[in-house]
């Protein structure tokens, strides 16, 4: 028998990581337990469906604390906030849930640790993403944005022996190392983390996508625009091999002519993004001949984490 010509090669791990899963939970739970509206401070997880699925059930987005009447109660997204933000929450009265992802918490803790030590935080990671500005806002005096090659020229520190480095959770590992090393050049005391910085799903789902990249000429990874390390998986498998990636919310963003020539296709999806949407996109890719679907495995995930204490309260009470 001749083998198919048309197949998909579907990463795992993919999808929900343990920090959304519990973000998008927690939403849930503080709306069957205290009702609609529940505020929610930017969006929960990055990804377009959840958002709207959370609004249609009575959760309102806001930009800012000062958005959200006094005195209600508002959940702070996945990708963590500043003390700031805590103080601001606290100067309005407003109750709060606490969502951020326990991995980005521990990148906060250790920003308080090094600011306290009088450390300069190089922190590399996109400008103007929303987990950046929550982890500077711990140091601010202390921390330094690294985003681009251009950066790495411009940092000045005080002391060149007393350098630490910090990341975003949801960078390219590989984009990462580069711009350590180029900072290692100009500082070569440059101390690492105590840990990695960039989070277990993030590093598995990259790794996954790697695997089967060089059998592809076409990946599909499902995630919205704003998501960082949903858009770090087009970026990795094109590096990997893959002839063409493209990033899409929904199946039917998939352009028809992106299959011409096409014989297998990588299908892989963001940390914050449901299985379902997945689904979608594997029934659309059957339809057009490819629904043989093979699953390469990087990795068995088991990571889960408490809901948020101010939610496990109340749930027993
Ligand atoms: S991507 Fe990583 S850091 Fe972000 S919510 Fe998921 S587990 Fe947490």
């Amino acid at each position: 028998m001749s083998a198919p010509t048309k197949r998909v090669l579907l990463a795992n791990p993919r999808g929900y990581c343990a920090g959304v899963d519990r973000a998008v939970i927690t939403v849930e739970k503080a709306l069957e337990t205290y009702g609609a509206p529940v505020y929610v401070r930017k969006e929960i997880v990055h990804n377009r469906h959840v958002v709207e699925t959370l609004r249609e059930r009575g959760a309102i987005f806001v930009d800012e604390a000062d958005e959200v009447p006094e005195g209600a109660l508002v959940v702070f997204s996945a990708h963590g906030v500043s003390p700031a933000v805590h103080e601001q929450a606290a100067e309005r009265g407003l109750r709060t849930i606490d969502a951020t992802c326990p991995l980005v918490t521990k990148v906060h803790f250790e920003a308080r640790r090094f600011a306290k030590e009088d450390y300069d935080i190089l922190l590399i990671g996109h400008e103007g993403h929303e987990e950046v500005e929550g982890t500077a806002g711990e140091a601010p005096e202390h921390v330094q944005l690294v985003d681009t090659a251009e950066d790495v020229a411009k940092v000045e520190v005080r002391d060149p022996s007393k350098v630490i480095w910090l990341s975003q959770t949801t960078l390219s590992v590989d984009e990462t190392m580069e711009r350590v090393d180029q900072l290692r050049e100009r500082f070569p005391d440059l101390q690492n983390p105590p840990s990695d910085d960039i989070c277990y799903a993030t590093q598995n789902r990259q790794v996954a996508v790697k695997a089967l990249a060089p059998e592809c000429e076409l990946v599909l990874v499902v995630g919205s625009q704003n998501s960082s390390n949903s858009k770090r998986l087009v970026e990795v498998a094109l590096q990997a091999g893959a002839d063409a990636a493209y990033l899409v919310d929904f199946a039917h963003e998939v352009q028809e002519s992106w299959l011409d020539g096409v014989s297998t296709v990588g299908v892989t999806s963001g940390a914050s993004v449901p299985d379902n949407l997945v689904m979608d996109l594997l029934r659309w890719l059957a339809e057009r001949g490819y629904g043989q679907v093979d699953e390469v495995t990087t990795a068995n995930e088991k990571v889960a984490f408490a809901l948020p204490a101010e939610l496990r309260k109340a749930l027993k009470a």
